[in-house]
């Protein structure tokens, strides 16, 4: 017998939206927890990977305040390895986005201060910027 995950009509709304800017089925996931086995950043993670998809599955937009999605570095190890063919850099890509768009930042270049600004090594600022502002 199936059963299907019954939602408000918002966290639906929420799981229509990470699906379509991911390009990703995100309710195939099985919760298998290969992903999370699998990551390199887990130890950093504040949720693990297969918690971050059963957040967005539930629609639960709290997964935006998570910092997991700005670690995930995008490896593809869990992409090769997903038994579900899921691609969950996709996933924290989108999410990134979702935040980005309600002009909400994970870096605020203009609250480090100046002189720790200048010591930053400009590569790994140029290379942070990319990934974390719009
Ligand atoms: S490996 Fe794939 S199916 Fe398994 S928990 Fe991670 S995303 Fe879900
Ligand atoms: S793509 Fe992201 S979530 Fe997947 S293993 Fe790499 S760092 Fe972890």
């Amino acid at each position: 017998m199936t059963s299907r995950l019954v939602i408000s009509s918002e966290n639906e709304e929420f799981l229509a939206r990470v699906n379509e800017l991911s390009g990703q089925v995100i309710t195939l996931c099985d919760q298998c927890g290969i992903c999370s086995a699998s990551c390199p950043m887990i130890d950093e993670m504040d949720v693990t990977p297969s918690q971050m998809m059963r957040m967005v599955q539930l629609g639960q937009s709290e997964v935006l305040k998570t910092k997991a999605m700005w670690l995930c570095a995008s490896c593809f190890t869990c992409t090769v390895r997903c038994p579900r063919g899921l691609d969950l850099s996709r996933v924290a890509e989108a999410l990134r986005q979702t935040t980005l768009r309600q002009a909400s930042d994970h870096i605020n270049i203009n609250a480090i201060p100046r002189d720790e600004l200048a010591a930053l090594p400009q590569i790994a600022l140029v290379a942070g910027m990319r990934k974390f502002t719009g």
